[in-house]
């Protein structure tokens, strides 16, 4: 049952990369008691009325999802497809992130709410960004106090993030998909603990995390 009053909210989970900066599939990997996937599967439950997991093909049947493709926006558009019609607000959420609270679920779904096309979020960025060259040249130092590091889960109007993935566009989130349709996107504030597991040093991150809460 989703909290939100007169909108149908289905989240996808995307768990269908191949994790070869963690050396395998991660999103089976065990946190406590639940494995990585079942944490953000288990917080979008709460907040939507249907949720949608893209997982490799191997696993799609047994697990109840449905496969994923070959890049991450392919990947959202498989899980996409599953969504059914009357859904309004789709969030899309990596697997990979699984500590993202149900308030983030709710913040980003609020701002849809109140008139977003899409609401993503994102934390400050601490470091200098440099954009490089193929020759590893630096071209440029943007502005820092510009950037922010952006996570999911990103909540948007069914109909734009339909239409955004409509011609196929890849992207490395569905924000761009969509800021490049025209989109108004908002920006809300990301939460530390949700970082993405990407190398083994951050699941023995994970790991600790979860020992030294329970
Ligand atoms: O590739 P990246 O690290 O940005 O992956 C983010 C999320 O997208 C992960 O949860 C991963 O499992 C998922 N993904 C996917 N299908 C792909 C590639 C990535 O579902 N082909």
């Amino acid at each position: 049952m989703t909290p939100v009053a007169d909108e149908c909210v289905w989240t996808i989970i995307v768990a269908a990369g191949s994790g070869s900066r963690f050396g395998g599939p991660k999103q089976f990997v065990p946190l406590g008691e639940r494995r990585v996937l079942d944490w953000s599967r288990d917080t979008a439950a709460l907040v939507s009325d249907g949720v949608v997991v893209v997982l490799p093909a191997q696993y799609a049947q047994s697990e109840g999802g449905v496969s994923g493709g070959t890049t991450r926006s392919e990947s959202v558009r498989n899980g996409l497809a599953a969504v059914p019609a009357e859904a309004t607000i789709i969030c899309v959420h990596d697997a990979a992130r699984p500590f993202a609270s149900k308030h983030l679920f709710t913040e980003v779904v609020a701002h849809v709410v109140a008139g977003a096309d899409g609401a993503i979020p994102a934390l400050p960025v601490v470091d200098t960004i440099k954009q490089v060259d193929d020759r590893n040249e630096v071209v440029a130092t943007p502005d820092r106090s510009r950037l922010v590091a952006v996570q999911t889960p990103q909540a948007f109007r069914a109909d734009i993030l339909r239409r955004a993935h409509a011609g196929g566009a890849d992207g490395t989130d569905d924000s761009a998909l969509v800021e490049a349709v025209g989109g108004k996107v908002v920006v809300v504030t990301g939460e530390v603990m949700n970082r993405k597991l990407t190398t083994p040093e951050d699941v023995e991150w994970a790991r600790v995390t979860v020992q030294s809460e329970i």
